[in-house]
């Protein structure tokens, strides 16, 4: 009774709303099992990977200058590669963002003339400015003679087949985004992601394949780099860093690789001896051990708002019974003022910045005008609750995070009551 009290009267959530979120909960929660299942053996993987590294308290200290024998640093390192089953892994908090983790892959391993293919067809947004296919910003891949192609995806899955015949003796890297970005597709599970680094092995076992692995860390037992990919890449302010990293981006991988990769960030020669974490070690690291627990909740948040705005007629991806890949849920309203409620009641729910509103605006890397509900601990971290949505047909809205599950569901029920507002979803509510 007091959580119901605390919902109507602090929150202003009706007694419909309530029971209408309450009765989907129950519907979706067989499927809880499962999320817990994963989540258990990527904890024991984690810790795993900490013990086998020795990990102890004077590796949260830090040093000055050029960061030389920062031996927190290593073991960061280290066992990140361990996690991800690789040789190797650059993980920095000076690697700013998803995208630059990203460029930072792509510019480190590809040279004048080399060709790249996107086999999961059109990349994320802030990616296209990245490979010159949008505007022409100065050190895009494009204008440092990189050549790009795609292969659109058949049926939600990787055209391998078409794939292998696009590839050509200038081909150096496959690039797969695991992640739905702002497309309605589900995401590419790893029984997919398998199926094509083999076919493709079958044919060209030396090209690179590279995984943009972005909101997909821990869904799942097994990453990319576990089937066959070569490097796996994302960003700690979402899953990997557990809402407890500040900043910061990973790529594990090959260490051939890594060791390229690792001079272009810093120098050549240099490569990963340097490189100051400015005390950002430990929360690095307590946010890895969370992540497995933070993204099982995020997950079960994303079927709550899956399960609620199926149950009121709008398609949704992932559907409730697809199997998962990332942490997004996308519901398509067609409609944009319902996009707009939707963000303010995400922001509505949050602990940080609950009292704003958030508008569309024009993001850096982002062609249409962007909403974004977020209140997070962590600027722009979208392991947090968060909801945005591309200005344009056909109104999309992406939900992801959520580092609480209850988080999640207060969420829900507020932009449910918001919704309210919407005579055709009030009708179905109150059937
Ligand atoms: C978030 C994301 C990125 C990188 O985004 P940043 O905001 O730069 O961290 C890249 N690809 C996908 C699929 C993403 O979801």
């Amino acid at each position: 009774m007091l959580t119901e009290e605390i919902l109507c009267k602090q929150f202003g959530v009706s007694k419909t709303v309530y029971n209408y979120v309450m009765k989907i909960e129950e519907e979706i929660k067989e499927k809880f099992h499962q999320i817990e299942k994963i989540r258990e053996y990527n904890q024991y993987k984690v810790i795993n990977a900490m013990q086998e590294h020795r990990l102890d308290y004077t590796n949260f200290y830090w040093n000055t200058g050029y960061g030389y024998d920062d031996v927190g640093r290593e073991k960061v390192e280290k066992i990140y590669a361990s996690v991800f089953n690789t040789e190797d892994a650059l993980v920095r908090p000076s690697i700013a963002s998803g995208t630059h983790a990203l460029y930072l892959t792509l510019s480190g391993i590809l040279q004048h003339g080399d060709e790249l293919i996107s086999i999961s067809g059109r990349p994320y947004d802030t990616m296209l400015t990245v490979l010159g296919e949008e505007g022409n910003e100065p050190g895009n891949l494009k204008e440092a003679g990189i050549i790009y192609k795609e292969v659109p995806l058949y049926n939600n899955d990787i055209d391998w087949e078409s794939a292998i015949k696009e590839i050509t003796l200038k081909t150096k890297l496959l690039m797969i985004q695991r992640s739905t970005g702002y497309s309605f597709r589900p995401a590419l599970t790893i029984p997919k992601i398998k199926n094509a680094i083999e076919k493709i092995r079958q044919v060209y076992p030396d090209i690179y394949i590279m995984v943009d692995n972005c909101y997909g860390e821990f869904i799942n037992e097994l990453e990319p780099s576990d089937v066959g990919a070569d490097l796996v890449v994302g960003s700690l302010i979402k899953n990997p860093g557990g809402g407890i990293a500040l900043s910061g981006g990973y790529i594990a991988g090959k260490k051939v690789l890594i060791d390229r990769i690792a001079n272009r960030l810093t120098a050549p020669g240099v490569g990963k001896e340097v490189g100051l974490t400015f005390g950002t070690t430990r929360n690095t690291l307590q946010g890895l051990f969370f992540a497995p627990h933070i993204v099982s909740e995020a997950l079960k948040g994303a079927l709550l708002f899956g399960g609620v705005y199926k149950s009121l007629g709008f398609e949704i991806t992932p559907t409730l019974d697809e199997e998962r890949s990332d942490t997004i849920q996308a519901i398509k309203f067609n409609n944009k003022d319902m996009v707009i409620k939707m963000c303010e009641a995400v922001q509505a729910a949050a602990p940080v910045d609950g009292h704003v509103s958030p508008v569309p605006w024009e993001m850096p890397g982002y062609t249409n005008k962007v909403i974004m509900a977020a209140g997070a601990f962590v600027s722009g971290s979208s392991i947090e609750l968060s909801a945005d949505a591309p200005m344009r047909e056909p109104y999309v809205v992406y939900i992801q995070g959520g580092l609480f599950y209850d988080h999640v569901k207060l969420g829900v029920m507020l932009s449910l009551e918001k919704m309210m507002e919407f005579e055709e979803i009030k009708s179905k509510i109150h059937l």
